[in-house]
């Protein structure tokens, strides 16, 4: 099979997905930002991905992270596309990821927050970030409790090298009535942070593969793929 032809047509299918389920809500496909999830793909998927269009790409592992972009400096086309971090992200890990992404999606403590801001100091710059929340409550997920999330977004807000866009979230899987609640549900949280706090907090980061129509009818900004961009066994439904 031909892998540039596949990724081409699947991100045609996606596209109109995505500009469905934003005409069903009245919103414009261009408000979601496609990241192509590039954890379990090498560097000639990632270069067909971007042939395909995907300029953003998202890794879960700062040292992935780190592997992938000295790869990609063997691919001039590459060099113009934006890395984010989605991952749990260990303290001790931060000087991989500050300087080296535009976004990282994933701050689930204060204490994450403290380090990378304390790191983004260092090199004079502003990390851009998300407050990751346990919408859905589950035990095995990362991120804030809502209570947590309210309690100290001002502290997080406060950090003068980080610029806090907004929240990111992860949806039950397999129960799409539970995702729509999780996405609607980080939607509301993230207005009511906006009015308490007066930041506009305009990014949403919530949809993967098997729930981003779901997603954008709630509001998502930015969704997150992996298995249906890269993976030609993923049936999307
Ligand atoms: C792997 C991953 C994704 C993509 O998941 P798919 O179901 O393959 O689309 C999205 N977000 C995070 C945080 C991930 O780790």
């Amino acid at each position: 099979m031909d892998y540039r032809k596949f990724i081409a047509e699947r991100r045609a299918e996606i596209l109109g997905r995505v500009a469905d389920a934003a005409a069903r809500s009245g919103r414009s496909a261009d408000e979601v930002t496609l990241a192509a999830v590039s954890k379990t793909v090498g560097i000639e998927e990632v270069a067909a991905a971007c042939a395909a269009g995907y300029a953003v790409f998202a890794e879960n592992r700062p040292q992935e992270l780190r592997r992938k972009q000295e790869a990609a400096a063997a691919y001039p086309e590459l060099s113009s596309v934006r890395w984010d971090m989605i991952g749990h992200l260990q303290t001790n890990k931060v000087n991989l990821v500050v300087g080296n992404v535009a976004l990282v999606h994933s701050v689930d403590s204060l204490h994450l927050a403290e380090a990378l801001d304390a790191r983004a100091a260092r090199l004079g710059i502003t990390v851009p970030v998300l407050m990751e929340v346990n919408i859905a409550g589950e035990e095995s997920k990362s991120g804030f409790d809502p209570a947590d999330a309210r309690e100290l977004i001002g502290q997080i807000a406060g950090l003068g090298n980080l610029s806090l866009e907004g929240l990111m979230g992860m949806a039950p899987a397999h129960d799409p009535d539970a995702a729509r609640r999780a996405f609607s549900g980080l939607r509301e949280l993230r207005d009511e942070l906006s009015r308490d706090t007066g930041l506009p907090l305009g990014e949403l980061s919530c949809g993967m593969s098997d729930d981003f129509s779901i997603a954008v009818e709630e509001g998502s900004t930015i969704i997150r793929l992996g298995r249906t961009v890269f993976d030609p066994a993923y049936d999307l439904q």
